[in-house]
């Protein structure tokens, strides 16, 4: 089974609690306006990977020495079959090697929607934080992008790691966003505040760096 992945990175710090790998769906249908991520947005073949060397990544870079996994994009239930492989094949990796990391998913879809579509995947994961992102609303919580996104629990591990954050508000956390260098290409990853990212492109460019292209436009 294969799976369009935009980007994976480990570890991730500033979408969930610990350290964690992050996987970005390639692909969305929702298009948010104001989304920072419209590269993740077009179905992209030739952004296809084998579940199987996925996890294989995973576990290699990783080294097994991490608190959970955080799927994001794009949207994750864009691909449902390949979600539901990808969630199988971690959750084997969790208890063939006595792991103890959680899987917390985004979805631009609303959790209705999520419960009448995709019930049985919801059962496969620890945390959600659906509806799309509005970004007319004010960025208030925690790992959410607009007021109207709640962290949602959605099993036993989920409950014990996340009941400290389900109201914890943004601005009680410094660190919000990584910088990811990767050859030519800079990855912001986190939930930027408003504007924050035409701040950050017009102060490069004041120093002389001009963006060959930007994916928050
Ligand atoms: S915010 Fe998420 S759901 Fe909305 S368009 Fe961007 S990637 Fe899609």
């Amino acid at each position: 089974m294969k799976i369009a992945i935009n980007k994976a990175h480990f570890p991730v710090t500033v979408l969930g609690p610990g350290r964690r790998i992050g996987i970005w769906f390639q692909g969305c249908a929702i298009r948010c306006p104001g989304c920072v991520s419209q590269d993740t947005w077009t179905p992209r073949p030739d952004r296809e990977i084998s579940i199987a060397k996925l996890v294989s990544w995973c576990r290699e870079t990783s080294r097994n020495a991490l608190d959970g996994i955080t799927l994001s994009g794009g949207e994750p239930f864009d691909q449902p079959k390949a979600l539901s492989a990808l969630l199988d094949a971690l959750r084997q990796w969790n208890i063939s090697d006595g792991l103890s990391m959680d899987i917390l998913c985004y979805s631009g879809y609303s959790f209705n929607t999520l419960q009448q579509r995709h019930a049985r995947l919801l059962k496969k994961l620890d945390a959600l934080i659906p509806e799309p992102f509005v970004h007319t609303l004010p960025l208030t919580h925690l790992w959410r992008g607009s007021k109207n996104q709640p962290l949602l629990t959605l099993s036993p591990l989920g409950e014990e790691r996340y009941a400290p954050y389900l109201e914890a508000k943004a601005e009680d956390f410094d660190k919000r966003i990584q910088i990811q260098v990767d050859g030519d290409r800079l990855w912001c990853i986190g939930i930027p505040g408003r504007d924050d990212m035409t701040r950050l492109e017009a102060s490069v460019t004041a120093r002389g760096i001009g963006f060959s292209e930007v994916s928050w436009r």
